[in-house]
């Protein structure tokens, strides 16, 4: 047998003792060397060798047992009812079969499916003697967990006595003990700064805390909670698990509100796809979705294996996280000079795309981070965001790893490098930088700026780069001294886009273009001026003002003059602009440079004032007699700012939920307003709904 193909009690054996060693680092360390998404791999493969080799199988594999441990130093407790784990699927297929196994096993009988996010953290039990909070237990192995009930007790959203009571001499909620992601950025940066190991994600974070046994220190790492399961006398509550989330909501415990009940796995399905993008911007990690058996008669009749219920199944997301090697860092200038490191990695599979970058930030980061050539890392991507180096995994190191030195000299122009103090950014200083002019460039022409779509790398790259002058057969010219002689470039900033149509011959003789993409660029050009004050202020790519500043000051001064005349009090004077804004506008402005830049824009006929289509109409009232209740914090709004984004567009902001309140905008932390709103059936909206639908 070659060595290539293990025999298969060998390969079960070292996977099973991977496995053992991977939830011994996972579960009990909270310091992990390999990504879920790897763990997940393994764990199939034994499930796949052990489907294909019965009698290998045995109780303790890791394939039939829940994962996870009790750790030394707690006091243990049996669960009444074990605490199990969820079978994944990682595609719309596998769900669908697992809906017909469910339809196989319910013997006729009518059932509707609870969609859940799956919140990425770690179970944890509630006991509540009558009312009052007794005990918190995690999950440990699933039969016996940790007695953590003051660390419980200082998450200020688990209710220490229950608004609603039934009769039951014990009530059990079981949910997920979880942590904010700008509470884990903060853990891991005290860490960072005390020289400590940093956690790779937040569900780490969150179970490295929970079994801490300083229970002040858990408290300042703000740990949160979402319940979802209730048990009377250690028996199933309630008829259905919707009505049982209803109750624990009336009762004062945080129930995640995004949940639907849903008649058909394609209602279940449609979901799933719906948060697949969504789920970036809460402020927790979701790692899927959880879907349930809604009737707790149907969910008896399926039972459960050692592991896992078989009403319930997790649909996994992609995973986010994957771990591999770097192998060097490359340094960017950005348009504002600003030097980004850029890892570069060994190619890895991550969120369905091949990564062979990430980004590192910063001198700070890197520093942060204490990467070395060589070393092992964890990366992670979170939606549309480029992958970032969030972890080095330490215990992979071998020795052979090399620091990096951060360049002191810009790697385009030479120019030395500054770091003002107090930034964590390093700039280039030199406004005549190369790179700056091709990032600038780029960031002009994108679509949500001045929408020059023919305008992209390489050929940004040829319009600011000198070439040589060349004779008939090709051959470069030479100056009298015997020098080269190189053309003038065809673009050194902006404005000189719009002078291109006089010289399409020298477009024409550039490398890959043609007469026909050359005049489609050039009509695109010509087509950009007239995207209007908004998108033009966006793209001239002034520190501080992204698309949203853009359009607030567009709509504010309607003209680029006027803009341009405001001081930087005057700027700060407007809702919404913060005085470092307002500085850096101002600053902009006050650069001859710049100003010369608006002024060959506006000769060259650049439109500089608003948009035709946003000209006279500031908003539309999209929310015209719509009464609103706000409740919680907003992931990036603060009250007054939603406030006044609904009442500019007719939305009338009232305090409390009735049934004529049409909508319920929802942060976190959302209270009682929010459960009053599920049992009216009001619409809750989210603080992107709400922006999205306001756009309208
Ligand atoms: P799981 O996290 O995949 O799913 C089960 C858990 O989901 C439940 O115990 C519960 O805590 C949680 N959950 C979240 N929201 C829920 C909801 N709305 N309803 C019900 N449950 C909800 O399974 P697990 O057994 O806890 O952990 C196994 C996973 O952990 C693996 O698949 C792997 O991804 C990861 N792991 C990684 C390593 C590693 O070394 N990287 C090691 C061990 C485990």
């Amino acid at each position: 047998m070659s060595a290539k193909h293990p025999p298969i009690e060998k390969e079960i054996a070292e996977l099973r003792s991977e496995l053992l060693d991977h939830d011994y680092r996972y579960y009990v360390l909270n310091q992990p060397v390999v990504s879920d998404a790897e763990y997940d791999a393994q764990m199939r493969r034994l499930k796949e060798l052990e489907a294909a080799r019965p009698d290998l199988i045995t109780p303790d594999s890791p394939t039939q047992r829940v994962s996870g441990q009790v750790v030394e130093g707690f006091e243990r407790y049996t669960h009444k009812r074990p605490m199990m784990s969820l079978d994944n699927s990682y595609s719309i297929d596998e769900l669908r079969e697992w809906a017909k196994r469910c339809e196989k096993l319910a013997e006729g009988r009518a059932f509707d499916y609870v969609a859940e996010l799956k919140i990425d953290g770690l179970s944890i039990s509630l006991i509540y003697a009558g009312s009052v909070l007794a005990r918190g237990v995690t999950r440990g192995d699933g039969a016996q967990g940790d007695v953590v009930t003051q660390n419980v007790r200082t998450i200020r959203s688990v209710p220490l006595r229950l608004r609603a009571q039934d009769g039951a001499q014990e009530i059990e909620v079981r949910g997920e003990v979880f942590l904010p992601r700008e509470s884990f950025e903060k853990i891991n940066r005290e860490l960072a700064d005390e020289g400590e190991q940093t956690f790779a994600n937040p569900r780490n974070a969150a179970s490295g805390t929970l079994r801490m046994h300083d229970a002040r220190i858990v408290a300042e790492r703000a740990l949160d909670i979402f319940c979802y399961q209730l048990f009377f006398d250690g028996a199933d509550a309630l008829d259905t698990h919707a009505e049982s989330l209803k109750w624990m909501a009336k009762a004062g415990f945080k129930v995640n509100a995004n949940w639907r009940c849903c008649g058909t796995i394609d209602e279940v399905i449609e979901f799933c796809n719906a948060w697949d993008e969504k789920r970036f911007k809460l402020n927790y990690d979701t790692d899927g979705i959880v879907v349930k058996v809604n009737q707790v008669g149907v969910r008896d009749l399926l039972g459960s294996t050692g592991k896992s219920p078989r009403w319930a199944i997790a649909y996994k997301f992609p995973a986010q996280q994957a771990s591999t090697r770097l192998l060097d860092v490359l340094y960017q200038i950005g348009r504002t000079g600003a030097v980004t490191p850029v890892a570069v990695l060994e190619p890895v599979l991550l969120a369905g795309t091949t990564v062979a970058r990430a980004s590192l930030h910063n001198a700070d980061e890197m520093q942060r981070l204490g990467v070395l050539r060589g070393d092992w890392v964890f990366i992670e991507k979170s939606g549309e965001i480029i992958p970032q180096v969030v972890k080095v995994i330490t215990e992979k190191r071998t020795g052979s790893e090399e620091e990096f030195v951060f360049p002191t000299a810009c790697p385009e122009c030479e120019t030395e490098l500054s770091k003002p103090e107090g930034e964590a950014v390093t700039r280039c200083p030199n406004p005549d930088c190369q790179a700056k002019l091709r990032e600038g460039l780029l960031h002009f022409s994108q679509r949500r700026a001045l929408r020059i779509e023919g305008l992209g790398e390489a050929l940004v790259q040829q319009l600011t780069s000198f070439r040589l002058q060349r004779d008939k057969q090709g051959e470069p010219l030479l100056a009298a001294d015997g020098h080269p002689l190189k053309l003038p470039l065809l673009v050194r900033d902006a404005a000189d886009l719009y002078l291109l149509k006089d010289r399409r011959d020298e477009l024409i003789a550039l490398e890959r273009m043609g007469v026909k993409s050359v005049d489609n660029l050039l009509e695109q050009i010509e087509a950009s001026k007239q995207a209007g004050l908004a998108r033009l202020l966006y793209g001239l790519g002034i520190r501080h003002v992204g698309e949203r500043t853009a359009q607030i000051l567009a709509q504010h001064f309607g003209a680029i003059e006027k803009l341009s005349a405001a001081t930087s009090e005057e700027l700060s004077q407007i809702y919404e602009i913060g005085e470092v804004v307002a500085r850096s506008i101002a600053d902009w402005f006050a650069q001859k440079r710049n100003q010369a830049l608006v002024d060959r824009l506006q000769a060259a006929g650049v439109k500089t004032d608003l948009a035709a289509a946003a000209a006279g109409q500031p908003v539309a009232r999209v929310f015209e007699g719509m009464q609103f209740v706000l409740t919680g914090t907003l992931p990036t709004m603060k009250r007054e700012e939603a406030k006044a984004f609904l009442e500019a567009r007719g939305g009338r902001v009232v305090g409390s939920v009735s049934k004529k309140t049409d909508y319920l905008l929802a942060g976190e932390e959302a209270g009682s307003k929010l459960t009053k709103a599920q049992e009216l059936g009001i619409k809750i909206l989210s603080e992107a709904e709400m922006l999205n639908l306001g756009q309208a």
